[in-house]
């Protein structure tokens, strides 16, 4: 499952990917399954474990220059392909689109975002997170409704 983020409204699609490996070990829920998702009711984030924060994050470069991973004088004078492969060869993306220059960033191998805190699940660039994680989950694969996985349940397990 990968929360695209396409003009003018961000889109969704699915991305095979190995499941097993790239699940998080705190995930006790399986993002892919959508039937298994939670309607979202606020201060819900409180409580989870991050869940929606495994999921592939497709991102422009707006949201690269607000993370402070590209220079605004770099996007504007390098070409995306070429910022692409910088940005892939120091580990912050997994994946660039040459034809709509979409990049995902790049998740460790437990499945986890490179940005959340592995341990207390909580995103370290909040104030400057993508515009993909900041309308989940009103813009996704299922509208309203997100991987909830309560923190405790998981921690316990
Ligand atoms: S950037 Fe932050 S909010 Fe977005 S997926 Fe990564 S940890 Fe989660």
């Amino acid at each position: 499952m990968t929360m695209h983020m396409l003009a003018p409204m961000p889109s969704y699609s699915i991305i095979k990917t190995n499941s097993f490996q790239m699940r998080s070990p705190t995930s006790i829920v399986d993002v892919d399954r959508l039937d298994s998702w939670t309607r979202y009711k606020p201060g819900m984030c409180d409580s989870c474990a991050a869940n929606c924060c495994t999921m592939p994050v497709e991102v422009k470069m707006a949201d690269l220059i607000r993370l402070e991973l590209v220079d605004p004088f770099e996007a504007e004078h390098e070409e995306p392909k070429q910022i692409a492969k910088r940005l892939m060869k120091a580990g912050f993306i997994d994946h660039f689109n040459f034809k709509n220059s979409i990049f995902t960033l790049a998740r460790r191998s437990s499945g986890d975002c490179q940005f959340l805190d592995a341990k207390e699940r909580h995103c370290t660039v909040y104030a400057k997170r993508p515009t993909t994680c900041r309308t989940h989950p009103q813009v996704g694969p299922k509208p309203g409704f997100c991987p909830y996985g309560a923190l405790a349940q998981s921690r316990a397990k």
